[in-house]
């Protein structure tokens, strides 16, 4: 029989941050968005800077990740990422600062920066903040 739910785990190096049933989530795919109903055809695709939505029993959860790897195999999508973090866990002075130390790296001309690390640093920040709304 169809399942209507689907186990959602989220990993970081650092510790396991999500592992609960879920009806849908949306994952931020090197491609575009994917939404994931259960019962999804096997699927591995690297992930962006970017939202994780997860829909469970009519609550919506968001997740701020900074990259990394999904897989969906037998009607579980393992999310590995670089890191995650929910709204209220997110310090947005800290946010603040980091994309200010960004768009300053990124407007000095003269210096010899990584332009690469400098935009990442302001995509992570910028994701975070907008996790305020
Ligand atoms: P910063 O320059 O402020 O460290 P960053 O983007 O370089 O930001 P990361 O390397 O992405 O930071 O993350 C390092 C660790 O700090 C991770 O565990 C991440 O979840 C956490 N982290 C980073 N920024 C924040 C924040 N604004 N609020 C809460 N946790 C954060």
């Amino acid at each position: 029989m169809a399942e209507s739910k689907q186990r959602l785990e989220i990993v970081t190096p650092q510790k396991k941050v999500f592992n609960e049933d879920v009806n849908f989530v949306v994952i931020p795919g090197e491609l575009g968005e994917l939404g994931i109903l259960p019962n999804h055809a096997p699927l591995m695709t690297s992930l962006k800077i970017g939202e994780v939505r997860i829909q469970m029993d009519g609550n919506t959860t968001r997740m701020a990740i900074s990259g990394g790897f999904a897989e969906i195999v037998k009607n579980k999508v393992t999310i590995l990422a670089d890191t995650a973090e929910r709204p209220e866990d997110i310090d947005f002075e800290r946010a603040e600062r980091a994309k200010e130390r960004a768009e300053k790296r990124l407007a000095d001309k003269s210096a010899d920066i990584d332009f690469i690390r400098a935009e990442m640093a302001l995509k992570r920040a910028i994701n975070r903040l907008r996790m305020k709304q």
